[in-house]
């Protein structure tokens, strides 16, 4: 696996990364003493370290390089932007090509209801241009009391006060005092963990409708919105049962709140569908997005608006105080636009619902078989395994959590392998480009990992 070029002193990189850099979602001190790995190349869905290790990408950057690494394309039309315009804001009555440009693609390319977008430059952002949007709806619909939101237990939303606050992550609510107040959590589509004895259908519906229960005692006239991923991915790719998402449509419309679905992963065709959203047959009145909307090549997202809340905005909202410098920037813009060109063109919504979705997700769940697998799910290109101390018994953990899911990861990395440990499931988010080619020899890494895993633990 060691390349023969090494281009970039490791130990000098790790010496002046421990000194000076604290990495987000990281236990700096612990890292420090561990040594970081330092991606210094990408192409394709392939990763180059400073040693000069190659890695399949595994999980797409974060769940977001959907057209892959290395695309000149993107970065010729973000030059050819940066030289025209480098930057201007998008508030004051003013505005730009790019912005112009993809506003419209997006209304283009979503669901009939969203006509308008909200530029942010993080799902983060967007969660909090949503927490802020709801809120003011119903001020302006006449009902300000409609003030709660209820999200659900291992959601993530980001990590800013509303993002930390809409998610579930108990660990991240521990730090900052949070859920600010007005949040209400109810739990998860969750069926190998915590569906017990119900099938998954009578599951999904146990757990949609917690959703009424929930509006029943905070009362309908205080609820605002309900937010949720379509496919929970930080908290472990969290597949709902099929009869979850219509009954919380259902809910949401007979009770009159808004219904949001965060498709900051699911969006751009990591479904097969071009939104999460379409792939469950419901119609939200919020989309935030991020990640795929560029690849992640430059930070860009954003809140889709359906009409109905977008209408009172426009017709009786006056000034919306919100925004960020860098709500539309035109080299962001620019990355966005032409990466869903190449969306577009290399026809990658399809490909993931025809052609190398079905084809990874044969040979992923077969990796269910394997002992230390207790289920392999996958939809589009999104999948988890989990791993579990008995076959054939969901109740059985492993203790302490995490532990096994954090050696297979590491294993897994020295196979060449990315993939992400949630707890004990280890995830993969591949790019979209990825080949059947690439699809085996992801797999077979897997495996392999997979059984090195096993033979640690007896
Ligand atoms: N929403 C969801 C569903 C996410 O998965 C993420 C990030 O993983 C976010 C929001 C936050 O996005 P960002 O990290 O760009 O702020």
């Amino acid at each position: 696996m060691t390349g023969a070029s090494n281009l970039y002193p490791t130990a000098d990189l790790r010496a002046r990364d421990a000194a000076h850099h604290f990495h987000p979602f990281t236990d700096t001190g612990a890292l420090n003493r561990e040594g970081v790995r330092v991606i210094t190349s990408a192409e394709g869905v392939w990763l180059t370290d400073s040693d000069g290790n190659r890695y399949l990408d595994g999980m797409a950057g974060l769940w977001c390089c959907q057209v892959g690494h290395g695309r000149g394309e993107i970065v010729d039309a973000v030059e050819k932007q940066m030289r025209e315009l480098d930057y201007y804001n998008t508030f004051f009555k003013t505005s730009h090509p790019p912005v112009i440009a993809l506003s419209e693609r997006l209304a283009q390319l979503s669901p009939p209801q969203f006509n308008r977008v909200f530029f942010t430059s993080s799902g983060s952002e967007a969660n909090d241009t949503v927490f802020r949007m709801v809120r003011t709806y119903w001020d302006l619909m006449g009902k300000p009391e409609k003030k709660t939101i209820i999200g659900r237990w291992n959601g993530y939303h980001g990590s800013t006060l509303a993002g930390t606050s809409l998610g579930g992550m108990t660990g991240m609510h521990a730090q900052g005092d949070l859920p600010v107040p007005g949040v209400h959590h109810i739990p998860q589509p969750y069926w190998f963990g915590e569906g017990g004895e119900m099938s998954p259908d009578e599951f999904g519906l146990w757990a949609a409708r917690e959703l009424e229960r929930a509006i029943d005692v905070l009362g309908e006239g205080k609820v605002a919105a309900f937010i949720a991923e379509p496919i929970q991915g930080a908290g472990g790719v969290i597949i709902p049962p099929d009869s979850y998402w219509p009954e919380v449509a259902r809910i949401c419309r007979d009770r009159d709140i808004l219904l949001v679905a965060d498709e900051v992963i699911c969006g751009f065709g990591r479904l097969g569908s071009w939104f999460g959203s379409q792939h469950y047959g419901i119609e939200p009145d919020l989309m935030p997005i991020a990640k795929g909307l560029s690849s992640g090549y430059l930070p860009i997202g954003g809140v889709m608006i359906a009409d109905r809340v977008a209408e009172a905005f426009i017709d009786k909202g006056g000034e919306f105080y919100h925004g960020y410098t860098y709500s539309g920037h035109p080299a962001c813009c620019a990355a966005a636009l032409a990466n869903l060109d190449i969306m577009v063109r290399e026809r990658l919504v399809e490909r993931v619902a025809d052609d190398i979705g079905p084809y990874l997700q044969q040979r992923w769940k077969a990796l269910g078989d394997h002992p230390l697998v207790g289920e392999a799910r996958m939809v589009g290109l999104v999948g988890a395994l989990e791993l579990v101390p008995a076959k054939g018994d969901r109740s059985r953990k492993f203790a302490p959590v995490g532990e096994v899911g954090t050696l297979c990861r590491d294993i897994s990395f020295g196979n060449g392998l990315v993939m992400r440990a949630v707890r004990d499931s280890m995830i993969i988010s591949p790019p979209l480009v990825l080949t059947h080619e690439e699809a085996d020899e992801l797999v077979a890494r897997a495996a392999r990992t997979l059984d090195e895993t096993y033979a640690a633990l007896k």
